[in-house]
């Protein structure tokens, strides 16, 4: 195997004609979106940016000089203005006659609010000394890929001279906090011709007297160490050479979609869901493929951003996909989940300190397979992801490193200190709660529909991730787009299959299993409407009802059925059925008939479903015209024409009279019943039944 092309350069994106047109504070902010829009510069969430700027003070009117520094939390790729704090800079370093020693180190973040600039409510980062002690107008500081695998390279202090001379300089590991911002004063005030330094196993720190002077400087060094890396890299047999063979993508998302539900099952059983994120990138499968992979892997990652998000270390699961399939992979997982358990429960043991926090959840959070990929788990979908985007990040840094030196994780010990470092709890304690279905995976058919739309949005809001499924592939799109926008594209994902098709339901439901880890809520929904005198109903439209919402609706259970067990969650399978289930309507035999046997149906699953924990019910809506596609077509006419109305809004007028609370029932009444069965609060019903009809005296239950 040779060489990746790692050689693409950052290239320079300032534009002064934007540049030239903003304050200095605006400034700062394009600075920052530059450089964090870009993940070889840094990583989500990862670094922070700085600008020393004189303000006028509001109690004095005097000019003073402010540090505005990236607060807690946050992206610079994305960071506004109010993402920064600001700090009165004499205040800053008058805390330097405080400070008495490391001993004190956290309790100085503490006394950073107390320097407070124009009551910025933003929370101080324990990154604020680094940035602020440096004497220089404007500071960075980056994880790219590149530096790090100098910094974490075993000789990582001699390779930063011979790349960058005495320009850039270096220092040891030292985990961020007071202390450090006061080496890198001395650092930067005893070499007045450095424009920047690197951390040992961390990162990089680089400055300038002009904004753009700063942000060219970060480029260019982050450049040298690119170029040097490939220079050194060229002609180079990668991570020792390939061990396993990569599959095929078809079969890679197939046995990601078998083993991901089981995985999340055994993850989340005895505490809060787990959501999955499955990456096969080529970088990932050199990795997980290679001759070096079981050295590397349990060195563990370098970079404290790395390792919040990751864990210290990934699970490796053995297989080969040119001799093995999927199923061979399952029964080894409880042991191996559980050795991975245990093996971080012995580290916590090791390294706890006194006062150290409860330990967290052991079980790993990367999860790679030879041939496979990189499967990575979180309590929601945008944090899975970013751990395999950071642990991508850790594989970059492994390859540049063992090639130029030897890569070198970080000590045991220092990294507890960081993962359980009580300024990193009290950020955790800071968390909201979770919403009431953060966690959980929903499977909406006829998703691109009115009560399926409003179903999504309405799961959503609760914090659920949805895969909409339905036949309509263009609606299906704007459906996308529209959730999207709203939700974010984490956590939506669209799947197009007939629920008529065992095939396509099958795989929809595989596919549900890869974008997300498992299922937790299955919505049957996806239908039609028709009506006919039963002397004209013909075969074809009988089957036609029969085939959509009974097959249909029994296909899409049974495959929702099967996944849950595998998962072993239990989980909550709710039928959007009809007011027909229960009253027979004239002229609509087979539509009456269909959507009895839907409740007979789910009936039959609360039986068989219980002892998995998998509950069963039935939502009956009743004339929801606004919002539904059924009502736009040719039922709706009729229906209308039967009544004698010309529009849909005096139809539904019709309905409304007709209901006992004279009210019109609409989509998101519908969803409001399907997000009560589909969540917890419901958890002690199962083969029940409501209806949401604004009031039908013939369909009581009884
Ligand atoms: P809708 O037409 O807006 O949505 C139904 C969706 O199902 C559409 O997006 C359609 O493309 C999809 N679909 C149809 N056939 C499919 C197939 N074979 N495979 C996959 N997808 C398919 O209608 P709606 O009002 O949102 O209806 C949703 C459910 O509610 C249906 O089961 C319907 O019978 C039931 N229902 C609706 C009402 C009402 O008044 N709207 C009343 C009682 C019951």
């Amino acid at each position: 195997m040779d060489a990746l092309d790692h050689v693409s350069l950052l290239e320079n994106r300032w534009d002064d004609a934007i540049a030239d047109s903003l304050s200095p504070e605006a400034l700062l902010v394009y600075r920052s979106n530059l450089l964090g829009s870009d993940k070889r510069i840094t990583n989500y969430g990862g670094g922070n940016t700085s600008s020393k700027l004189y303000m006028r003070d509001p109690l004095t009117g005097e000019m003073v000089k402010v540090l505005w520094v990236k607060g807690s939390g946050g992206d610079i790729g994305s960071i506004t203005l109010d993402g920064f704090a600001t700090l009165y800079m004499d205040k800053l370093h008058r805390l330097r006659s405080i400070y008495k020693g490391t001993d004190q180190e956290d309790e100085m973040v503490g006394l950073y609010n107390h320097c407070t600039f124009n009551l910025n409510p933003r929370a101080t980062s324990i990154d604020t000394a680094l940035h602020g002690f440096i004497d220089h107008p404007h500071v960075d500081h980056v994880h790219p890929d590149a530096i790090i695998a100098i910094a974490a390279s075993e000789d990582s202090r001699s390779l930063t001279r011979e790349i960058f001379g005495d320009t850039v300089g270096w220092v040891p590991w030292r985990r961020p906090g007071f202390e450090l911002g006061l080496w890198l004063k001395r650092f930067s005030d005893d070499n007045p011709r450095a424009k920047g330094l690197v951390l040992e196993a961390h990162g990089l720190f680089t400055w300038g007297e002009t904004q753009k002077d700063c942000y060219e400087t970060t480029l260019s060094v982050i450049n040298k160490a690119i170029a040097f890396l490939a220079e050194r890299s060229r002609g180079k047999t990668m991570f020792g050479g390939q061990r396993i063979a990569a599959a095929a993508p078809a079969q890679r998302r197939a046995v990601a979609a078998v083993v991901m539900p089981v995985i999340r099952g055994l993850i989340s059983r005895d505490g809060p869901l787990k959501l999955g994120h499955f990456d096969d990138s080529p970088e990932v499968l050199e990795f997980v493929g290679s001759q070096d992979l079981p050295k590397l892997a349990p060195l563990g990652t370098s970079c404290p951003d790395h390792f919040l998000r990751t864990k210290i270390a990934p699970l490796v699961l053995d297989f080969d996909p040119a001799t093995q399939t999927a199923t061979d992979l399952l029964p080894g997982l409880p042991a191996a989940l559980e050795g991975y358990r245990q093996s971080y429960a012995a580290y916590y043991e090791r390294c706890r300190r006194p006062n150290s926090p409860p330990m967290r959840d052991p079980n790993a959070v990367v999860y790679l397979i030879p041939g496979v990929g990189m499967l990575t788990f979180a309590g929601d979908k945008a944090t899975a992801r970013i751990a395999g985007e950071f642990y991508l990040n850790a594989i970059n840094v492994m390859r540049g490193s063992s090639t130029v030196s030897t890569y070198r994780g970080l000590p045991e010990q220092e990294a507890f200190d960081i993962e359980y470092w009580l300024l990193e709890e009290a950020k955790l304690q800071r968390m909201p709660k979770p919403r009431v279905l953060a966690g959980k995976i929903a499977f909406i058919t006829g998703g691109a529909g009115g009560i399926g739309m409003a179903t999504a949005r309405r799961l959503m809001q609760d914090g659920a991730c949805v895969v909409l499924c339905d036949i309509d592939r263009d609606v299906l799109a704007t459906s996308k787009d529209e959730l999207t926008k709203t939700f974010g594209r984490d956590v939506v994902a669209t799947v197009w299959a007939d629920v008529t098709k065992e095939d396509a339901i099958v795989a929809a439901f595989r596919e549900a299993a890869a974008a997300f880890g498992g299922l937790d809520i299955c919505v049957c929904n996806a239908g039609i409407a028709s009506a006919a005198p039963l002397e004209d109903t013909s075969i074809a439209l009988w089957q036609k009802n029969i085939d959509i919402l009974a097959t249909g609706y029994f296909l899409t259970a049974r495959e929702a059925f099967r996944l849950m067990k595998e998962q072993a969650l239990g989980g909550s399978i709710i039928m959007v059925a009809s007011k027909n289930a229960l009253v027979a309507s004239p002229g609509a035999s087979a539509y009456c008939t269909a959507k009895a046997s839907e409740l007979h149906l789910s009936r039959c699953i609360a039986l068989e479903g219980a002892p998995l924990g998998i509950r069963s019910n039935v939502v009956n809506p009743d004339a929801v015209l606004r919002g539904s596609r059924i009502w736009k077509g040719e039922w709706g006419d009729q229906r209308a024409a039967s009544y004698k109305k010309s529009s849909l809004d005096e139809l539904e007028a019709v309905y409304r009279e007709r209901s006992l609370l004279k009210r019109s029932v609409y989509p998101e009444d519908i969803a409001e019943g399907i997000a009560f069965f589909a969540s917890d609060i419901s958890s002690k019903s199962t083969g029940n039944i409501i209806n949401i009809d604004a009031g039908n005296a013939n369909a009581f239950t009884r």
